[in-house]
């Protein structure tokens, strides 16, 4: 099959690799309905991330299963499934614990920009959709997989409820997700800080309230100001970068949570400005799993249409422009068919 595999900085390309077979009885492989580039696969693409070898890409994925191991038990051949970016048994203590992103088994997928893929630990990874969607659901669907699934998160983190003000940090997918998912889960006001008018207006679409153009200081003193000097209750910082965690900082309010989701790259805190704040903070790779048969649900339900995100479709041979209009900022999401 024809799958992207990375061979080094800028260097993507659609090639022949060999189909995925079963490895372990725990395994399922699945025919993708449809796959996608996350914006952390720019981080390896950019030259940003070493490299071991040539790596295969991808790890946002649904589809039907075509094959399951021995002994998967909770999904079966025919099943159109959606799994998590982050492989989980779902049983362990962590699992359980709602933090299955950090199950004692965890692996992160790879390999999903391919019309077929291995998803280890089947049972506890996938979920199976009542009945098989039609195709407009697709995209909708594959956004569940990771980013509305991180950017969901991402507002749970930070505690966002009926009523709460929210600002999100960052208008790539998964902060225009997390404000979605600030709308879902009952926010008053969400101030969406973005300079981008396309990014914008999707963000207003999904239920921003106020935009804040602005960054750093000036952006922060505009929130203030729009929160009459109190800051919001909760902060979703989707960007990762020590500006943006410093401005996610400085607009929550005393006592306020901020729930970060953007891979930190040389973010450093200051332990007695947080003690003194009164900041709260959870974040990490999101525990997808656990949302996972609500977020479907409302999919199915035709409740949220996450997958306006996607505003490029390609064909995977055309691969390396997905990549191409990603890094350049030219596509908030592409979509792969394949
Ligand atoms: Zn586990």
């Amino acid at each position: 099959m024809r799958a992207a595999v990375l061979h080094g900085p800028g260097d993507i390309r659609c090639e022949d690799v060999p189909e995925p077979k079963i490895l372990f009885p725990t395994d399922a492989i699945i025919k993708l309905s449809a796959t996608c580039i996350c914006g952390s696969d720019l981080w390896p693409y950019r030259g940003l991330q070493d490299l071991s070898g040539p790596m295969h890409m991808g790890h946002e994925y649904c589809g039907i299963v075509v094959e399951a191991g021995a002994e998967v038990r909770t999904v079966r051949p025919g099943q159109f499934v959606v799994g998590s970016f982050c492989i989980s048994d779902n049983t362990c203590p962590h699992c359980r614990f709602g933090f299955q992103s950090s199950c004692v088994h965890r692996e992160f997928m790879s390999g999903a920009q391919a019309p077929y893929a291995r998803v280890p630990l089947a049972d506890g990874t996938l979920v199976a959709a009542s009945e098989t969607p039609s195709d407009d659901l697709v995209p909708h669907l594959l956004a569940t997989s990771d980013v509305l699934g991180t950017g969901w998160y991402a507002a749970d983190a930070a505690d966002v409820r009926e009523g709460s003000t929210v600002v999100v940090v960052g208008d790539g997918a998964v902060g225009l997700m997390g404000v979605l998912a600030a709308k879902e889960m009952g926010a008053e006001r969400t101030i969406a800080m973005s300079r981008h008018e396309s990014r914008q207006d999707l963000a207003r679409g999904y239920g921003a309230t106020d935009i804040v153009a602005e960054r750093g200081d000036e952006g922060v003193a505009l929130v203030l100001e729009l929160t009459k000097g109190v800051g919001a209750d909760s902060v979703l910082e989707c960007v990762g970068t020590p500006e943006s965690m410093a401005q996610a900082l400085a607009c929550a309010r005393p006592g306020g949570t901020v729930g970060y989701v953007g891979v930190p790259h040389g973010v450093a805190l200051d332990g007695r400005q947080l003690f003194y704040g009164q900041k709260r903070m959870l974040g990490g790779p999101a525990p997808v799993r656990r949302f996972l048969p609500d977020l479907m649900d409302r999919v199915l339900k035709g409740k949220i249409k996450p997958g306006k995100v996607f505003d490029l479709e390609l064909p995977l041979a055309e691969v390396a422009e997905g990549y191409r209009a990603m890094d350049e900022r030219r596509a908030i999401k592409a979509l792969l068919k394949v």
